[in-house]
């Protein structure tokens, strides 16, 4: 069984995030990017489902800038066997990366298709299932649990009151949720081993996808600063501040 994996390039979640001064984004340049954490996880269940011989191949696919090649070798070293870079600078939506994974997946005919549930940057959560609509492909978001048997995958999602299993018929696409695995560090022999592993280079033109936004950003804005806190001397002072300054009782 072949397993794609698209893995999106993301400010890394350590940086604190900051606006541009005139509202258009977020800053970008000098700061620090890396594999979006959902991502990591698709990559570990994929390599995980490769070490158990339930996959064949693990295939690590990223749309983005040159740079994004970085984040197809950290998947490399974590286990994928090669990668496919579409190569744009432009800032693509869900929409048109599903467009562009559905080219790909018509190519390489995955029969699983691993997608983390939302990339940390846009927090779109839309990417997984646009593709699985797209394909005319059953989906599972939020995976918790993956179990692969023969034609068909049992799946556990995480819902607002436990858990929910589903079966889902193969080919399919599956979102991931945290608590699926905790993903590997790649160790310095498997980043050296991950050079030499093969990465091609398309891009949306080549993949007839057409990258034109269909949303206008109106602005970008910073959340409001928190305002420091006071410390009271005791519950009486507590009370009277509740009620005459906040005027919360
Ligand atoms: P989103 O729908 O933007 O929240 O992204 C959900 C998931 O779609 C991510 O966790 C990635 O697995 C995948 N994805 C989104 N954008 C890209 C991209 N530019 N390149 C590769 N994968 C992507």
């Amino acid at each position: 069984m072949k397993v794609l994996v698209p893995v999106k390039r993301v400010i890394d979640y350590n940086v604190k995030v900051r606006v541009k001064p005139d509202g258009s984004g977020v800053e970008t340049q000098n700061v620090k990017m890396s594999m979006n954490p959902f991502d990591e996880i698709s990559i570990e269940e994929a390599v995980r489902m490769k070490e158990a011989g339930v996959a064949d191949e693990v295939i690590a696919v990223s749309i983005g800038p040159q740079q994004a090649q970085e984040t197809i070798r950290t998947a490399l070293a974590m286990g994928a066997d090669r990668g496919i870079l579409v190569k744009t600078d432009a800032n693509l939506e869900p929409l048109a990366v599903a467009k562009c994974l559905k080219a790909l997946i018509e190519k390489e005919e995955p029969k699983l298709v691993i997608v983390g549930k939302q990339a940390i940057d846009d927090d779109s959560n839309q990417t997984g299932q646009m593709t699985a609509a797209l394909m005319g492909w059953a989906q599972a978001t939020f995976a918790s649990e993956i179990k692969i048997d023969g034609d068909s995958a049992d799946v556990t999602r995480e819902v607002d009151g436990g858990l929910e299993t589903i079966k889902v018929s193969l080919p399919a696409v599956v979102t991931v949720d945290l608590r699926l695995n905790e993903p590997r560090y790649a160790s310095l022999p498997n980043i050296m081993k991950a050079k030499k592993k093969p990465i091609d280079e398309s891009s949306p033109a080549d993949l007839g996808v057409d990258e034109a936004p269909r949303l206008e950003t109106i602005s970008v804005a910073e959340p409001p600063k928190r305002e420091g806190g006071a410390k009271v001397e005791d519950v009486n002072e507590l009370v009277n501040k509740l009620m005459n300054e906040a005027k919360v009782i």
